[in-house]
């Protein structure tokens, strides 16, 4: 058999691409899906039309690589995480919308465990924050709100499950209730060191175990394709929340290794080994894999306004045409002239969590042009990703000698020298930028032997630039240090 089928079920699109066995991909096809908005804060999607997108993609890719279920040794995923569905058992229809990640309708239930001096427990036992974010309010939220789905609860007939079970539940004709480990660690129900559904956690929130799936690898003979798709049931034997995927198609496989997806936030991960690392800067402790039964542990940070900063040069400012137009921009001049972009639109995330700061443009002067905002808004981008890493540092208390970068600002080699040279680090970036998929593919293809180890793995990338770092040391600490002093201005910026 000649390809690994990756789905790469995201926020706003389902995705299907097939991956040869020298890690190229042969096809691709996407759908995007409605995003529902019912009230203000409010993220909704309608599982049937992810299912549906999903399975139109999964169709056309086989169809442009002009192939069928016969040729595809294995079926890897990689979803957006949070985002949970609930369904009828019975019947396999949903009965609700699945509530989105973004969704802010558990806001006050959250700060109310916060003010009851619930956070650190938590903290402890899931190594996440109290947020809406996460899964467990939500589904809270939804066993309190409707009373039809807490009657199918009571009958056992309810399933519940974050995108990868819902998708695995239609490939299997019902037939699997499954996660991996690292989507579980992303739902606030999970023990970060077992493993299992914490049963105070579920008490908590009100949830019985009956609803949710079983846990199991991220890698191996998961689950598998219904005969009524697929003749020969093709095993389902990779699975892995998005950002994780990204890591391990990264090839982050050693502790310390680190990836930045530079996408419309930018997601921070580092591989800290075997043992899960408490945060003691506000980053979120979480599974990276679990593979031939062995967990490794991940450190995360999420930026907000990555890329979107591109969009806001772009939209509103309206001083570039497209987002790669910026660094043609950016590149007349030396640097930011002092200019500083602080772009905390919608507050700032790790490792500052003020959900009241706003976005600036400082320093200021009667010279600066376009060019040194789009410079400065660059730098911006850099800095809110050093200052992750800076708290992973930390963290696991080791120094970051490179840093792998993907997604779609990461074309930009202005960004990436300014990255490299913030951190004092090198920063890699692969030729191949779809590192989710293929980290779902790679999980997939180690499970069912498509590929024999993770050395085979590493031989198939092609690097496609490194950065390396070029700033003094000291002019490095004084940018650094004028930076925050920007973000202090920011903080704390609005009252409501
Ligand atoms: P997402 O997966 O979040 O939709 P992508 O990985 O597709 O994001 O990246 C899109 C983001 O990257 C957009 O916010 C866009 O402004 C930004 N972007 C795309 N190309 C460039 C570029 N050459 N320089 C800087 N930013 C870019």
């Amino acid at each position: 058999m000649k390809y690994i089928l990756s789905l790469d079920q995201g926020t706003t699109s389902s995705r299907s691409i097939l991956f040869d066995k020298k890690g190229r991909i042969v096809a691709s096809d996407q759908y995007e899906f409605p995003q529902i908005y019912p009230k203000p804060g409010w993220v909704e999607h309608d599982p049937q039309s992810i299912w549906e997108t999903q399975k139109k993609s999964i169709e056309g890719a086989l169809k442009s690589a002009d192939a069928s279920w016969d040729d595809v040794a294995a079926v890897g995923i990689a979803n957006q995480r949070e985002t949970v569905a609930f369904w009828d058992k019975e019947s396999g229809e949903p009965i609700c919308n699945a509530i989105v990640w973004q969704d802010r309708r558990t806001a006050n239930y959250c700060s109310q465990l916060k003010s009851d001096g619930r956070e650190d427990w938590i903290q402890e036992t899931t190594g996440l924050l109290l947020d809406p974010y996460f899964s467990a309010t939500k589904i809270k939220w939804i066993l309190e709100n409707s009373k039809e789905i807490r009657e199918l609860a009571d009958a056992d007939r309810l399933a519940i499950g974050t995108m990868d079970t819902w998708l695995i539940w239609n490939l299997s004709r019902g037939a699997s209730h499954v996660t991996d480990v690292s989507n579980a660690s992303r739902t606030l129900l999970m023990n970060l060191r077992s493993c299992q559904w914490d049963e105070e956690l579920l008490q908590l929130f009100g949830i019985p175990k009956s609803v949710l799936p079983q846990i199991v690898d991220s890698s191996g003979e998961l689950a598998k394709v219904s005969p009524k798709i697929s003749d020969r049931e093709t095993p389902i034997s990779g699975i892995a929340g998005d950002q994780q995927a990204a890591l391990f198609g990264q090839l982050c496989f050693e502790k310390g290794m680190i990836k930045s997806t530079y996408g419309t936030g930018c997601f921070i991960l580092m591989q800290v080994g075997e043992k899960p690392v408490a945060s003691k800067n506000r980053l979120l402790s979480t599974v990276a894999w679990r593979v031939n039964g062995k967990t490794e542990y991940a450190l995360e940070g999420s930026v907000f306004i990555g890329g979107a900063a591109v969009q806001w040069l772009r939209d509103e400012l309206r001083i570039i045409e497209s987002a790669p137009e910026v660094e043609e921009l950016a590149s007349q001049v030396e640097d930011s002239g002092g200019v500083f972009v602080v772009p905390a639109f919608t507050g700032l995330g790790a490792p500052y969590w003020d959900p009241y700061a706003r976005g600036a443009v400082l320093g200021l002067t009667r010279g600066s042009s376009r060019a040194h905002i789009a410079r400065a808004t660059l730098d911006g981008i850099a800095y809110q990703v050093a200052d992750v890493a800076e708290a992973m540092e930390q963290d696991a208390g080791s120094k970051i000698d490179s840093l792998q970068a993907d997604g779609g600002a990461s074309a930009n080699n202005i960004l990436m020298q300014t990255q490299a040279d913030l951190l004092a680090a090198k920063v890699s970036r692969p030729k191949l930028v779809e590192t989710t998929a293929l980290g779902a593919a790679f999980l997939a293809g180690l499970g069912v032997g498509f590929w024999s180890s993770k050395e085979e793995l590493v031989e198939l990338i092609e690097p496609d630039r490194e950065f390396e770092p070029s700033l003094e040391s000291e002019e490095r600490t004084r940018k650094l240090a004028k930076w925050r002093k920007a973000v202090d201005r920011v903080k704390d910026w609005e009252t409501e």
